[in-house]
């Protein structure tokens, strides 16, 4: 059995050496919580420079779905940098883009699908939106508010996370318009479920539709199915389903953004799944291929028809990306996806236990290992507590377990879909002591 092991105050001298470079030549714009430098990593283990070593439950943003240089996976790697680095899907053909486009596009719906290939989760959203124009020849979108989607402009229109992003880059892209998500715990409209008769669903069409937004004019409804930076919002049954229905009759494209919730991470290969929902888009990133950048954005072929020239990207569905992909699709689809749902279950059970103990846990949610907990000064109140959540994080990284927040008040556990009990027990009991002595003010 592993333990954590803090050797030095964080962060040690060799990483504050490089935290010093780095706050010279680095951009500003990102946003580290707190001082951790990786140096290496196996499975759930980061090491610091200093021989610090981290349990990490972020898995680098839910990106290392295989954990951190899963054997299999650096194995495929290697073994296509000595055949193949680059050539370029916009212009040639070669072997580990085209079997990866043949394996994605199986894997939604009735596999009648294409794949276009990207470098990141902005860029397989970017794909999503223009290509739900070119396809629809509409220009009005409809986003959530809580929803992220990227940065680049286009998917940064669709975001309404934080202010922050979007501060001083307008004018944005027009004709989105944002709506409520399906947040029950705090519900925007002030009902509760199920009696509310799925009013967020309702309200679309009863008021949107009827009043700003013709809805003929509408091309995409883009949604995470199931909010991550957001704040890892869990929607009720009905809600794709019904929403689905929705844009179905008013020949809207229903585009899934599963650029975190995807690649198995929720105990299916997909979150939709989750809700019997098939997208007619889909975007996918994260861990896609275990840390390697890569976007894809699946499409089901009679939408998927735009012309030669019309989307590209020099880099996109680079060989060794694929090749990392395609080794990582295989340990998802032998073990891990199951893993996920097992340990999900756990994880989500314990969390179960330690609310009943703590007031400040206002709510616990999640699929698989999408798990958030959100954090209120009391729960009749339910008054966000961000300033622990905060400090809650950074205590538990002095104790060298790696934890990221989501939305305002919220903490994100996503660890790698390889995660043992043993491992979330550890978690979860630094986790506990982080949250008693923040509340406690020890
Ligand atoms: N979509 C979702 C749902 C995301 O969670 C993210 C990133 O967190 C993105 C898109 C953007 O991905 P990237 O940071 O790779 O551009």
């Amino acid at each position: 059995m592993k333990f954590p092991v803090i050797k030095t105050s964080l962060p040690g001298p060799k990483a504050a050496a490089l935290i010093d470079v780095d706050r010279a030549h680095v951009s500003p714009s990102y946003t580290r919580g707190y001082p951790l430098v990786a140096e290496k990593a196996k499975g759930l283990w980061i090491h610091d420079p200093d021989g610090n070593v981290f349990l990490d439950f972020t898995a680098g943003i839910a990106v290392c779905a295989t954990g951190h240089c899963h054997p299999k996976v650096v194995a495929a790697i290697k073994k296509q940098a000595d055949n193949l680095l680059h050539m370029s899907g916009t212009d040639f053909y070669y072997t580990s883009q085209i079997v990866l486009a043949s394996k994605l596009a199986r894997l939604m719906g009735d596999g009648n699908n294409k794949v276009y290939f990207g470098n990141s989760g902005a860029e397989a959203v970017e794909a999503a939106f223009k290509l739900a124009r070119w396809f629809t020849k509409r220009e009005l979108n409809i986003a959530f508010f809580g929803a992220f989607h990227g940065r680049t402009m286009g998917a940064l229109s669709l975001t309404a996370s934080k202010v922050i992003q979007k501060k001083h880059y307008n004018p944005l892209i027009p004709g989105i318009t944002h709506i409520p998500y399906a947040y029950c715990y705090r519900c925007p409209y002030n009902m509760s479920y199920p009696q509310c008769g799925m009013e967020c669903v309702r309200w679309v069409e009863e008021s949107l539709f009827r009043t700003t937004m013709p809805p003929e004019e509408v091309a995409a409804i883009f949604v995470e199915p199931i909010q991550g930076e957001g704040g890892y919002v869990v929607p009720p049954p009905e809600f794709h389903i019904e929403l689905n229905k929705l844009a179905k009759k008013y020949g809207i494209l229903y585009v899934a953004d599963e650029v975190q919730s995807g690649m198995g991470r929720t105990g299916k290969m997909f979150a939709m799944e989750h809700f019997g929902v098939v997208p007619d888009i889909m975007s996918l990133a994260k861990g896609i291929a275990s840390g390697l950048p890569l976007g894809a954005m699946v499409a089901r072929s009679e939408i998927m028809i735009w012309e030669a020239g019309s989307h590209a990207s020099t880099f996109g569905g680079n060989p060794i990306s694929c090749s990392a992909a395609l080794a990582t699709i295989e340990l998802l689809e032998t073990e891990l996806i199951k893993n996920a749902e097992i340990r999900g279950k756990y994880l989500m059970a314990k969390l179960g236990e330690i609310q009943k103990t703590a007031e400040c846990i206002g709510d616990v949610r999640g699929k698989g290992l999408m798990v958030g907990v959100e954090l209120v000064k009391d729960r009749e109140s339910k008054k966000e507590a961000p300033e622990w959540r905060n400090k809650i994080i950074q205590r538990a990284f002095e104790k060298g377990l790696l934890l990221l927040g989501c939305g305002q008040n919220s903490i994100r556990f996503c660890p790698a879909l390889t995660v043992s009990a043993e491992e979330i027990d550890l978690c979860l009991s630094i986790f506990e002591e982080s949250l008693r002595e923040v509340v406690n003010n020890k």
